[in-house]
């Protein structure tokens, strides 16, 4: 592949599967350093071991302070420093309001909302001394026009969406973009849990009448991360096959 990314030093979290290792393999593929974290260490490294070329697995949860500051620490000192950063790490609980919890919604608003928090305040730390980086988060079209049984997910992601813009304007002129990218309906272990109807249903609604594969939000990240969007910061790419537009 090109080495759009030669020589970058980049974090993904909840990487050890699905589109966060698909995003890791493709910016591997461009030329960069990347750390791979998740829940599970040993998954992430098992997941590093199969991207090779200096791929490491990493050991986080993206909801916790003090691992989120380590993980940006260990991939200064062993790659010595960071250029970019993907908030991917995610989860649903998904139910209708009758029967969702406090639990389930605390769940996935901590994991998406706190977690990528917390990974945007260590990453941009770091690049606003370097003048330079790209942060990618991703939201999803769930976000954008609600899902039901979604009523925690889709606040998280709106949520994801106004902290990107936040973020933005607030580390433009240290020279670190923030960017959000909405995927719909992708092929990854968190939709092979919906029900074969479910996932017919909605793939009916999709103008190219089709999931989507981890590697086709991982293009979009990509150019984000590259210098081909360099003048891209606060933008939200939908890689959704049209739904929802
Ligand atoms: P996935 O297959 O479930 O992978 C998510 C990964 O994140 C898993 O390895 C998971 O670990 C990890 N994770 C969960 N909680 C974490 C935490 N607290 N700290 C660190 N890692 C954690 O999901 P995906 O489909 O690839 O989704 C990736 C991202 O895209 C998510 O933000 C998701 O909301 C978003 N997205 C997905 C779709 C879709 O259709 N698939 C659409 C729009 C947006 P465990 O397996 O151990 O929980």
């Amino acid at each position: 592949m090109s080495g759009l990314l030669e020589g970058r030093r980049a974090i993904v979290t909840g990487a050890a599967q699905g589109i966060g290792l698909a995003i890791g393999a493709a910016l591997a593929d461009h030329g960069a350093r990347v750390v791979l974290a998740d829940l599970d260490g040993n998954r992430a490294e098992a997941s590093a071991e199969a991207i090779g070329r200096g791929a490491i697995g990493v050991g986080c949860d993206v909801t916790d302070e003090s691992e989120v500051n380590r993980l940006v620490d260990r991939a200064v000192d062993e790659l010595g420093g960071l250029d970019l950063f993907v908030n991917n790490a995610g989860i649903t609980r998904d139910a209708s309001l009758k029967k969702m919890s406090v639990a389930d919604f605390d769940a996935v608003i901590t994991v998406h909302l706190r977690g990528t928090w917390l990974g945007l305040r260590a990453a941009s730390a770091v690049m606003r001394e370097a003048k330079s980086g790209s942060i990618v988060n991703l939201s999803s079209m769930s976000g954008k026009v609600g899902n039901p049984g979604q009523t925690n997910y889709s606040a998280a992601k709106a949520g994801v969406v106004g902290m990107t813009k936040a973020a933005a304007k607030e580390l433009a002129h240290h020279g670190v973009r923030v960017n959000a990218v909405q995927p719909g309906l992708i092929r990854t272990p968190m939709t092979a849990a919906m029900t074969p109807e479910a996932f017919a249903t909605t793939e009916a609604t999709i103008p190219m009448r089709r999931a989507g594969e981890p590697g086709e939000v991982a293009g979009a990240v990509v150019f984000l991360a590259s210098h081909l969007s360099s003048y891209m910061t606060g933008a939200v790419l939908e890689v959704a096959g049209g739904r929802g537009m």
